[in-house]
């Protein structure tokens, strides 16, 4: 058994009791884990200072002198204990609101001690509250004259002394054992060209660092390490999956595309569509099974895109099926492509989980003999019971909806996987879709179709509000719709549906009966009522529509030009832009109001700064991935890709891009990692790829 494999019970300084504590609260089970229980943030201990020169204004310093004497000081409540440091260049003093009785014992009077905390100055002369004491390091130790690491305990383990400075003990002691022994498992072209510490160096380092150089350097290659396998395990699966499987071959263009194409057409398709086609096109039939991520920004225009490529799947004799993640995108699919479709012989069907039992039996049927040849849907597409004769192109919409394992069940609906389109308006960034989807291809379409305008959007705070209604008048002269959307976040969710209800009898006040029909449509509403409310503005009938962002991902209104989202500074910035995104469909000039309180965090003010500034999905991405980090981006909690340790997707793009690199020149010269060079990353990636929880991505 390899030493880092040992059960943490051996280690030194953990008896039972301690090891039940390190398993329960932190998943610490054999060294290893304790290993790489990495510290949250290091305090610099390494300069004693002297007391002359410190001020009020100093952050933590250290200093090394003598208690003199300790004296009470105030009455009851106030009461506190208060002792005079000195060194060589003078005194100031420690105070202690609580623990007077610990502290009396603990600390010996005219002993040399070190002293940690942040200087005050009050009243002209200068103390330090709570320091931290230690005795000052034996000649030759440095235990406390360091770079310190702090580390991440609970509250049940402090409260039984096992705090961070337990915690960066046992560390201690464990890479003090005589056996403490790490195996490298980077090949050392890699550690030479990229200049990287070896990998023992860098948990030596990361730990106990011996300045902050060495620090930087030890982050810099264990960051390396984490993205490098999972990019690698990436690119491997991509790699194997072309392999092992013949995709299945879409050669041929024939009448149904050619038919739809010179025909039913309505537009001109945008170069980036036309693009985008072209690359799906030579992946059908590079006898390679396509899985393709398609990037295009609310309004693109990918469903025409998607249409034309399951029509290329038709036309070689296969069926088509498309997966949208709500029952009114997936209505609204079929809508858009029989209408497109025109008269042309296409046989389309819907399946969702409110198909009734009867129709259901005949689409199961249809789909099974072949009769049904485009397939839309949501859920209930890819349930087992649901069996193709021949799907050959698999659509996705919305992506970011489905998880990882809904995919793969998509994958395998045939012997043969189908090729798999997967669309998503919620542009990610670069290095985000690197990670997520590292083993996909990528087609952008970053072009609006011709003749939109750009949708002007402003900021207005709530003192404002009667300008604004006064521009709602206006619009609605003109003949335009109105939506207003309020939050409706679940931690607040009463209060939030107050504000609904308050906003909704505002504007009925506002804009009164009979000149003006508002509708509103939220989520707790029945799904017939909200169909009936949701029908009225869809017809034109209600002019404006107050809702919560369950229109979020909704219908398609082009007479609809205006979007007012209030307490705007609650959403954050992907949200707002797919919000914005209702609008701006048609081709009347489209605006969305910003409405926040006047009191705004600097965070807020540049989510509405960036809003106000640009359209374009992509940079609006990096901002949001630069301000709330990659776990909180929609689609990335349920992916478990980025659980992790030590890298930061949004800080660490130039290792990420590196590391990808660098795992895609060994995969070309070495597959199935082989050569002996390689051995020590065969032998770690096994191991690593069993222990990642992600399944399969389609
Ligand atoms: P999304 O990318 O958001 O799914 P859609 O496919 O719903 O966008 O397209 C938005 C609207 O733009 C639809 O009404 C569609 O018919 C229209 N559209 C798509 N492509 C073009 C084009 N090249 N020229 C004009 N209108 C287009
Ligand atoms: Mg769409």
């Amino acid at each position: 058994m390899s030493f880092l494999k040992t059960p943490i019970e051996y280690l030194k300084g953990v008896g039972t009791a301690r090891a039940d504590m390190l398993k329960k609260e932190m998943g610490i089970f054999v060294f290893a884990d304790l290993l790489f229980h990495f510290p949250y943030r290091y305090v610099d201990r390494s300069t004693i200072y002297d007391i002359s020169d410190i001020h009020g204004e100093m952050p933590y310093i250290q200093l090394k002198g003598k208690i003199t004497n300790f004296r009470t000081v105030g009455k009851s409540k106030t009461q506190r204990l208060v002792a005079t440091f000195s060194d060589a260049t003078g005194h100031l003093e420690l105070v202690w609101f609580q623990g007077a009785k610990w502290v009396r014992e603990a600390i010996t009077e005219n002993k040399e001690y070190l002293v940690f905390g942040k200087p005050t100055e009050f009243n002209g002369s200068i103390n330090i509250a709570h320091p931290t004491i230690d005795e000052p390091d034996a000649a030759g130790q440095k235990k406390y004259l360091r770079i310190m690491p702090f580390y991440n305990v609970t509250d049940r383990m402090r409260v039984k002394g096992l705090d961070t400075k337990a915690i960066m003990k046992l560390t201690n002691n464990l890479l003090n054992d005589p056996k403490f022994e790490v195996e490298e498992n980077l090949p050392l072209t890699i550690l030479s060209s990229q200049k990287l510490l070896s990998r023992k160096e860098a948990l030596l380092q990361i730990h106990f660092p011996e300045n902050n150089d060495r620090l930087k350097h030890a982050e810099q290659r264990l960051k390396f390490e984490e993205l490098f396998f999972i990019q690698l395990r990436l690119l491997r699966y991509k790699l194997k999956r072309t392999q092992l499987f013949n995709g299945i071959n879409l050669e041929k263009i024939g009448d149904y595309f050619n038919t739809f194409y010179n025909e039913k057409l309505p537009f001109e398709l945008t170069d980036a569509q036309k693009r985008v086609i072209k690359e799906i096109r030579a992946d059908v039939k590079s006898n390679k099974q396509m899985n393709r991520l398609l990037q295009g920004d609310v309004g693109s225009g990918k469903t025409v895109v998607a249409l034309m490529c399951m029509l290329i799947a038709l036309d070689n004799g296969y069926q088509a099926c498309m997966m949208a993640p709500t029952e009114i995108l997936a209505q609204q699919h079929l809508q858009t492509i029989t209408t497109l479709l025109g008269d042309m012989n296409v046989n389309v069907k819907l399946l969702t989980g409110s198909t009734k039992t009867k129709e259901r039996k005949v689409i199961h049927e249809g789909i099974l003999n072949g009769e049904i040849q485009i397939l839309i849907g949501t859920h209930a597409i890819i349930e087992q019971i649901v069996k193709f004769k021949n799907l050959g192109f698999a659509v996705i919409d919305e992506q970011h909806r489905f998880g990882v394992e809904q995919r793969s069940k998509l994958w395998n609906k045939n012997i043969y996987p189908p090729h798999v389109l997967i669309m998503t308006a919620t542009p990610i960034p670069r290095t985000l879709a690197m990670t997520l989807y590292g083993d996909l291809d990528t087609s952008v379409i970053n072009e609006l179709p011709a003749g939109r305008k750009p949708i002007r959007t402003e900021h207005r705070f709530d003192n404002n509000r009667l300008r604004v209604n006064g521009f709602m008048r206006e619009q609605i002269a003109l003949g335009r719709q109105i939506y207003i959307v309020y939050p409706l976040i679940a931690e607040s969710e009463k209060m939030d549906f107050k504000n609904l209800q308050d906003g909704f009898e505002n504007m009925s006040r506002e804009f009164p009966l009979p000149q003006y029909q508002i509708c509103m449509v939220h989520g707790k509403m029945k799904p017939k009522e909200k169909e009936f409310e949701m029908q009225r503005f869809v017809r034109g009938e209600a002019n404006i529509m107050v809702a919560t962002t369950v229109i979020e991902v909704g219908v398609n209104i082009p007479n609809a030009s205006v979007m007012i989202i209030e307490s705007a500074e609650r959403f954050g910035l992907s949200q707002l832009h797919q919000l914005r995104g209702r609008v701006g469909r048609g081709a009347d000039q489209s605006f969305c109001i910003l409405m926040t309180s006047f009191k705004l965090s600097a965070d807020a003010k540049l989510r509405m700064n960036t809003m106000c500034k640009t359209n374009d999905g992509f940079e609006i991405s990096e901002v949001d991935l630069k301000l709330r980090g990659p776990g909180e981006l929609e689609g990335t909690q349920q992916s478990g890709v980025l659980d992790l340790r030590i890298a930061d997707i949004a800080k660490d793009q130039i290792i990420l891009q590196k590391a990808r690199d660098i795992a895609q020149q060994i995969l070309m010269v070495d597959p199935n990692l082989n050569k002996p060079e390689n051995a020590q990353l065969l032998t770690y990636f096994t191991e690593f790829s069993k222990h990642q929880k992600w399944g399969r991505i389609s």
